[in-house]
C-alpha cells in the first residue's frame, strides 16, 4: 500500500475542507476520532484520518441531499465529482494512475461512512470505484489504465460494470452476451446486460464507460474443459457504435438515487486493445474483484446499521411515553441493545477480513473468498434487521421519510440481493467446505 501520497493529499484536502465546513451535523456520536488510539476499524493514522475526512464530508454534503435525490430518483453528478476533488474516486487505484493507492480497509471506511448518509449514492460510488476502477487497475493493460483511470479518479468519467443479464444473475456464467473476434484487431459484442448501476446518468443515454463481461471462444478455451476459460472482459465507452441504453429501471424499492439500467450491445465493435486481462480468463478478474465488492457492500450495511443505532438510541432517550423515556422500557432496550450488539459484531468481522484481503494477490492464489461471502451474508441480514428495529423504536415517526430510517430500511434490502444473493453466499460457503479434505476453522 502506498499511503504517503494519498495520505498527504487527504491531509491537505481535509485542512482546507475543515476551514470551509463550519456547517455542523448535530447528531454525530463520534466526533473525537482524532484523539483515539488506532483501532481495528482504523488500523493506521491514515485510516483514521480518512474516516474523519469522509465522515465530515458525508455529514455536511451527502446527508442533506439524500432525501431529495432519492425521492426524485436522480443521480447527484455534482456531488459525485466532489468525491473526485477529495481524492476518493480511485481509493485503491495506484498513484501513478492518479488514485490514492490505499487498501481494502480504506475502501471499507469510505463505503461505511458514505452509506451512513446515503446508501444509494454510495452504491453508485461502489460501481465506479470498485467494479470499474479497481477492476481496471488490477487487470487492465498499461495503455487502458493510463487512458481511463485518471479520468475515472477525477470524476470526469463515471464507470460501471456489466455482468448480470435478465436471465443470468446468480447463474452468471450462464450469460448469453457473446464476444467474437471479427478481425486481428477487433471484437464484436452482442447481448443485453441488466441491472447495471450507473448504466445511465441522465435517463436518456448510456453512462460513460463500462467493463463488460462476455462469453468468448479463444483457441485455448475450445481445447479446455474448464468453463472459467471462456469469458472475456472488455472496456466499452459511451458513443461506441452498437452500444445503447435499453431502459432505465425505475421505481426500485430502495437505492433510488442510484441509476440502474439495461444496456444493449448490438454487433458493438470494440478494438482489441480494449480487452481487459487475457482473452478467455475473465472469470479470474470477476471472482477476484467480487471479493472486494462483497466487503464494500458489507461496509455499506455497517454504515446503515450504525446510522440506525444512533437514530434509535437518540429517539429512545428523548421520546417520552407513560411519563418516562421509552428507553426505560425493556422491550425498547432490547431493540436498541441488540441492534448495537449486531452492528458491533458486523463491523468487527468486516474490518478483520478487510485487513487480510490482498488487492494485488495473484488471481490463482486463494484469497478471502469464503470470508468475504460470510461477511456480506452476515452484514446484509444484520443491516436489515437493525433498520427494522429502528423503525419499530421510532413508531409512527419511523414510518415517515423525515427520520430517514424508512429509506435505510428499504435500501438495506438490496444488500441481500446485489453483489450476490444471500443464497449465493450460502452456496459458495458450503461448496468451499465440501471441497476441503479436513474441515478446521483456525
Ligand atoms: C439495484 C441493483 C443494482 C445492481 N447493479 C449491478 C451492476 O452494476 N452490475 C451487474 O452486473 N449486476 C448488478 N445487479 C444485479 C445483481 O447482482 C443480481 O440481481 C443478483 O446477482 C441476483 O441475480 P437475479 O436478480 O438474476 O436473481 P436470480 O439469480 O434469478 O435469483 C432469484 C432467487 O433464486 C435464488 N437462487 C438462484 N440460484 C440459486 C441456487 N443455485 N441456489 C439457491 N438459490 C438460488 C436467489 O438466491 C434468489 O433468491 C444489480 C441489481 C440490483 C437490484
Amino acid at each position: 500500500m502506498r499511503k504517503f501520497h494519498g495520505a498527504r493529499a487527504l491531509s491537505l484536502i481535509h485542512r482546507s475542507w475543515r476551514m470551509r465546513a463550519s456547517r455542523t451535523f448535530s447528531h454525530s456520536l463520534t466526533r473525537s476520532l482524532s484523539t483515539h488510539a488506532p483501532s481495528p476499524f482504523d488500523p493506521s493514522p491514515e485510516h483514521r484520518h480518512l474516516r474523519e475526512v469522509v465522515r465530515d464530508f458525508a455529514e455536511a454534503e451527502v446527508d442533506p441531499q439524500a432525501q431529495e435525490f432519492n425521492k426524485e430518483e436522480k443521480f447527484n453528478l455534482k456531488l459525485f465529482q466532489r468525491l473526485g476533488e477529495l481524492g476518493l474516486l480511485g481509493v485503491t487505484v495506484p498513484e501513478e494512475y492518479h488514485g490514492s493507492g490505499m487498501d481494502a480497509t480504506a475502501a471499507c471506511i469510505i463505503h461505511e461512512e458514505l452509506a451512513a448518509a446515503d446508501p444509494a449514492f454510495t452504491l453508485s460510488y461502489l460501481a465506479h470505484s470498485i467494479l470499474f476502477a479497481n477492476n481496471l487497475a488490477r487487470n487492465g493493460s498499461e495503455e487502458l489504465k493510463h487512458a481511463y483511470l485518471p479520468k475515472a479518479c477525477s470524476g470526469e468519467l463515471v464507470g460501471g460494470m456489466c455482468m448480470s443479464e435478465a436471465e443470468a444473475g446468480t447463474d452468471v456464467l450462464g450469460m448469453r452476451t457473446r464476444a467474437e473476434q471479427t478481425g486481428p484487431e477487433e471484437f464484436s459484442i452482442s447481448g443485453h446486460k441488466m441491472w447495471i448501476t450507473n448504466g445511465t446518468l441522465d435517463g436518456s443515454t448510456t453512462g460513460d464507460v463500462f467493463l463488460v463481461y462476455a462469453s468468448s471462444k479463444s483457441p485455448e478455451a475450445s481445447s479446455s474443459s474448464s468453463s472459467s476459460k471462456s469469458f472475456s472482459l472488455f472496456l466499452v465507452e459511451k458513443g461506441t457504435r452498437g452500444f445503447t441504453l435499453g431502459q432505465q429501471i425505475k421505481n426500485k424499492c430502495g437505492m433510488r438515487a442510484s441509476m440502474t439500467a439495461e444496456l444493449v450491445f448490438d454487433d458493438c465493435r470494440i478494438p482489441a486493445k480494449n480487452l481487459v486481462g487475457k482473452e478467455g480468463n475473465a472469470v479470474y478478474c470477476m471472482m477476484r474483484n467480487l471479493e472486494l465488492e462483497r466487503l464494500c457492500l458489507a461496509a455499506m450495511s455497517c454504515g446503515i446499521a450504525r446510522r440506525c443505532v444512533e437514530t434509535m438510541a437518540r429517539y429512545a432517550r428523548d421520546r417520552k411515553a407513560f411519563g418516562k423515556p421509552i428507553g426505560q422500557f425493556g422491550q425498547v432496550q432490547r431493540l436498541v441493545a441488540d441492534g448495537y450488539a449486531k452492528m458491533s459484531a458486523g463491523r468487527a468481522f468486516l474490518y478483520s477480513v478487510a485487513q487480510k484481503l490482498k488487492l494485488d494477490a495473484d488471481p490463482s492464489e486463494t484469497n478471502e473468498r469464503m470470508q468475504t461471502d460470510a461477511v456480506k451474508l452476515f452484514c446484509g441480514e444484520m443491516a436489515k434487521s437493525v433498520a427494522d428495529s429502528a423503525m419499530q423504536v421510532l413508531g409512527g415517526n419511523g414510518y415517515l421519510a423525515d427520520y430517514q430510517v424508512e429509506q435505510l430500511w428499504r435500501d438495506s434490502k438490496l444488500l441481500e440481493i446485489g453483489g450476490g444473493t444471500n443464497e449465493a453466499h450460502q452456496k459458495n460457503i458450503m461448496l468451499d467446505f465440501l471441497r476441503k479434505q479436513v474441515i478446521e476453522i483456525p
